[in-house]
């Protein structure tokens, strides 16, 4: 930047940092240890420092006189409110607007629904929740080139920072700063979304609108499977929610010889065998879960152990059985979240020399090519067993209830009707 531009940019940091100021103090006030109007403070102090912003943005101002229909966190306890009277997002020179069609209800909205210590220390209220959807492009900001009105997309609901050494180093998925989208800022339970155009994913034609409507946790999937060599090789997925119902998919179009499901809940299971698990675990019901799945090996003629462990149910009991059952040189995706700290035997890590590997969000973008160029070359037949709902926007409480009862795999909700 040179002198005179930067001398340009002051008032406007000046003013941004006043808004910020003005924001962060009043969330500060209503949820003290909100991450967003944390990251504010941070961001003011930054800016008012000279340096660069943190955030990328302060405020969501929107169109004066309009109003939409938003699912809204509208103050600090369980549920969720409909409301007609949320103002359409104005977007900034690098955004577009986005026209809703479907969402999809993810976990992370349950939590937030139900409002538990994670969504109390990290959701500033009110907020627009939602970050799976599939749209048309409304309106493009005045810098934005490749895209236009009319355009089908979902999108990368991780608003990165860009500054950070991470993301300047491509790996956006690792930046230090991240903001959600429908978590931190304004989400896609609405009519209308505004998403700054870097993150938008063109949906390809013969992908359908209801799998484009959760690309998003497909992507978590997506990255948790391909993070390693699957070819030939036995799979041990912990968790058949719908990321682990969809990774059963995933390993099997990708070439894995078997792929071994658990759960402790029989209705996903069977979705886990319709996606295509070879095995479907209850091991609920089973004394022993590490015998149980030593038996199963035994019934597929496995004679070591799984070479790819997926743990996707943030359960430590599984995690553990996992553990047990890798053979040597085994390797983990974590893609699931602990409700809470938990110990495991780290002996086992060690002496099997097993690699774990954290998994959060999807690599931007090679995650989202890899996974629709496999949906348009077959994986979607499997991958469209997962959607088990589909219902209006304004019938949100039911298909809560829904998931709550775990008589769910993948919910849409339609907004344009
Ligand atoms: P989900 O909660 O719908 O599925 C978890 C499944 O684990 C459920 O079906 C549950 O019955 C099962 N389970 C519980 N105890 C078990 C046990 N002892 N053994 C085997 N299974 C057991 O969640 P989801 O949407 O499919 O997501 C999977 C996990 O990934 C969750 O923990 C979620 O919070 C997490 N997640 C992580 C990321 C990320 O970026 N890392 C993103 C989205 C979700
Ligand atoms: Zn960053």
């Amino acid at each position: 930047m040179t002198t005179k531009s930067v001398a340009l940019f002051r008032p406007l940091y000046r003013l941004q940092v006043t808004t910020a100021r003005y924001i962060c103090s009043k969330a500060l006030e209503d949820t003290p240890s909100c991450f967003t109007a944390r990251k504010t403070a941070e961001s003011a102090q930054s800016l008012s420092q000279g340096n660069y912003p943190v955030l990328q943005h302060y405020v969501y101002p929107v169109v004066e006189n309009t109003r939409m229909k938003a699912l809204v966190k509208a103050e600090a306890a369980p549920g969720l409110v409909l409301r007609d009277d949320v103002g359409i997002p104005s977007i900034g020179s690098t955004e577009v607007l986005i026209k809703i069609k479907k969402t999809s209800i993810c976990g992370t909205d349950l939590h937030i629904f139900v409002w538990d210590e994670w969504s109390k220390r990290t959701v500033p209220v009110p907020l627009t929740i939602g970050h799976e959807y599939v749209g048309h492009i409304a309106a493009v900001g005045s810098e934005v080139t490749g895209w236009k009105e009319g355009d089908r997309v979902t999108g990368e609901g991780h608003i990165t920072c860009g500054y950070c050494r991470n993301c300047r180093a491509g790996k956006r998925h690792l930046c230090r700063n991240t903001i959600g989208v429908g978590v931190n800022r304004p989400g896609a339970f609405a009519e209308y979304l505004s998403l700054p155009a870097g993150n938008v994913f063109r949906v390809h034609p013969s992908i359908t609108d209801d799998i484009a409507s959760f690309m998003d946790p497909l992507g978590n999937a997506v990255h948790s499977c391909l993070s390693f060599d699957l070819v030939g090789e036995d799979v041990l997925i912990t968790g058949a929610g719908p990321i682990g119902m969809m990774s059963a998919a995933i390993c099997k179009h990708v070439g894995a010889r078997f792929v071994v499901v658990t759960d402790i809940n029989d209705y996903r299971l069977e979705l886990a065998k319709s996606c295509g698990a070879d095995v479907a675990l209850n091991i609920s019901k089973c004394e022993d879960p590490v015998e149980e799945l030593k038996k199963t090996m035994k019934q597929l003629g496995m004679t070591e152990g799984f070479d790819i462990g997926l743990e996707m149910s943030g359960n430590a009991q599984a995690f553990a059985s996992m553990l047990e059952t890798m053979n040597h040189g085994g390797r983990i995706s974590l893609l699931g979240i602990p409700p809470s700290p938990f110990a495991i035997d780290w002996n086992k890590v060690v002496f099997k020399g097993i690699v774990v590997k954290g998994i959060y969000g999807r690599k931007m973008f090679e995650t989202w090519y890899k996974m629709s160029n496999m949906l348009v070359g077959g994986l979607d037949k499997r991958i469209q067993q997962v959607m088990t709902h589909q219902l209006p926007y304004d019938e949100f409480e039911k298909a809560f209830d829904f998931i709550r009862d775990g008589k769910s795999g993948k919910i849409v909700l339609n907004w344009d009707e």
